[in-house]
């Protein structure tokens, strides 16, 4: 074996999967096909579910520096949606470039011991019952083979694993000639987060905290395709159209045309591969999810696979993650495809019905708070087996802690254990049956209940306090 675990591409899904893998005593191998670390700017919101894995991984506050809060999604015009309600720790939306991202997370994977192959790609793929076999083609054109126990697909929309393993991609294009570009602006936009729609199409500027600005527009009457050259005068035109004014923008140090899939895999698990982020996954950029959702495919599958490397875990809990994951994906592509066609309505009747009932809507606390939660992740909670106590499934919350070991619960699952939260003492081990190794910790306040907490901050296991 050259490995434990082959990880497919390092984009955020293989970067943060690596290193959790690596931070278990994993043997990772990252096989990347380009040279060096993208510098474009896709993704740009990270969302809050997302900062709390981050937390538990002891890099939130490194990613949080390099950007700016936002604390309410606007969804078009006046229509937002507050998340200063979030019951998280981080109740906002961070714009970071992506690069910031997998900057973060490849220093994370790299301290922790895992190997990061680059101008190495995957061409094909064989798997038995003891391994999986890649046939690859190295910086030099040269041809070898690697094999691991596992092999993860995080290799991106066009996934080589996916197409291996003649796993099908079925869906549709939602929408084409969407215009994306960094700019610069002379004048400062009215709202942290600006958007809007039209007749003619849609608007949104983000801002990067640097003094740039990500814009993304689309023409209804200007549709071309992706390879079409792009200036920034046809970006300007339609801003102007949606937003009355194009707010001085110039100086373009990226612009890209791209049109948007909404697409999912059937399965996010053949045997010993698995697939996870863009390549079991894509959908409408609306909503900011591609990015956060590929991250948190990561977060559920590093201990499942580190666990069933290091013999803790039975079959059920590595089918657990397609089991967890394929319907959130579902819930994702159902959601920023329903965003991305209100936001798409031409006809200025049923944009007006659209904004005044949604704005009625949103003034009900609880939509908000099922909106808010949707959008930031920190509403997903997994289904529990039959007869299971009821916080089973749930995301755990972040919780201080007694004693002079780590302040919050966040904190203490840094390390990648599983974390038993009880104010009893003796082993609680024989109740909750998990098999590998677990830090035991006190809530500051009795909770009523103790926890079995997963490495991804979910609860696996929970029995009313005595
Ligand atoms: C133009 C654009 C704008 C976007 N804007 C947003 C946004 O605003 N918000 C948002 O949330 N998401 C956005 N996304 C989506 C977001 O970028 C993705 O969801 C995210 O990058 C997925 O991460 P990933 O790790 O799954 O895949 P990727 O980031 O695609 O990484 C896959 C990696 O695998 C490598 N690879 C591929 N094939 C092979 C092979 N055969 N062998 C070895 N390596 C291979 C690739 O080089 C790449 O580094 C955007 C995407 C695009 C294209």
């Amino acid at each position: 074996m050259d490995a434990d675990v082959i990880v497919v591409g390092a984009g955020p899904a293989g970067l943060l999967l690596a290193g959790d893998l690596a931070e278990a005593g994993v043997a990772v191998t990252v096989l990347e096909r380009r040279d060096a670390q993208a510098n474009l700017t896709r993704a740009f919101a990270v969302h809050a579910r997302t900062l709390e894995e981050l937390d538990a991984r002891g890099v939130a506050d490194e990613l949080l520096a390099t950007g700016q809060r936002v604390g309410e999604l606007r969804l078009f015009g006046r229509v937002k949606v507050g998340l200063s309600g979030l019951p998280s720790r981080f109740p906002f939306l961070l714009v970071t470039p992506q690069y910031e991202t997998e900057r973060v997370l490849l220093g994370r994977a790299e301290r922790a011991g895992a190997r990061i192959e680059r101008g190495v790609e995957v061409t094909a793929l064989r798997q038995d019952a003891t391994g999986v076999e890649v046939d690859v083609r190295g910086p030099d054109r040269a041809e070898s083979t690697r094999r691991a126990k596992y092999l993860v697909g995080s290799d991106g929309v066009h996934s080589t694993v996916r197409h291996a393993l003649g796993e099908p991609f079925p869906g549709h294009s939602a929408v084409r000639s969407v215009m994306l570009a960094d700019v610069r602006l002379s004048q400062a936009p009215p709202d942290v987060l600006t958007v809007d729609t039209g007749s003619d199409g849609f608007a949104f500027i983000a801002p990067f905290g640097d003094g740039w600005y990500r814009v993304i527009a689309w023409d209804r009457r200007n549709q071309r395709p992706d390879h079409d050259p792009m200036d920034l005068d046809q970006v300007r035109d339609i801003v102007r159209r949606v937003l009355g004014t194009d707010l001085g923008m110039h100086d373009a140090r990226w612009m890209s045309r791209f049109h948007s899939d909404e697409r999912q895999a059937p399965h996010y698990r053949v045997g010993r591969v698995f697939l996870a982020g863009d390549a079991a996954h894509v959908h409408s950029p609306a909503g900011g999810q591609g990015m956060n959702t590929s991250l948190q495919d990561a977060a559920n599958l590093g201990w499942r696979l580190a666990a069933a490397v290091r013999g803790w875990a039975s079959e059920d809990v590595l089918d657990g993650y397609e089991a967890e994951r394929h319907p959130v994906g579902r819930a994702v592509l159902r959601g920023s495809g329903g965003l991305l066609r209100a936001a798409l309505l031409g006809n200025p009747a049923a944009r007006w019905v659209r904004n005044t009932v949604l704005n009625a809507v949103l003034k009900l606390g609880p939509v908000v708070s099922r909106v808010a939660g949707a959008v930031s992740g920190v509403g997903i909670r997994y289904s529990a087996p039959r007869g299971a106590h009821r916080l089973v499934g749930a995301r755990a919350a972040d919780v201080a802690l007694a004693g002079d070991g780590p302040g919050r619960l966040y904190e203490a699952l840094r390390g990648g254990r599983f974390v038993l939260v009880t104010s009893a003492s003796g082993d609680a081990s024989e109740r909750h049956g998990w098999r590998g190794p677990v830090t035991t910790v006190t809530p500051a306040r009795p909770l009523g209940a103790d926890l079995l907490v997963r490495p991804d901050g979910y609860i696996a296991w929970a029995a009313d306090a005595s």
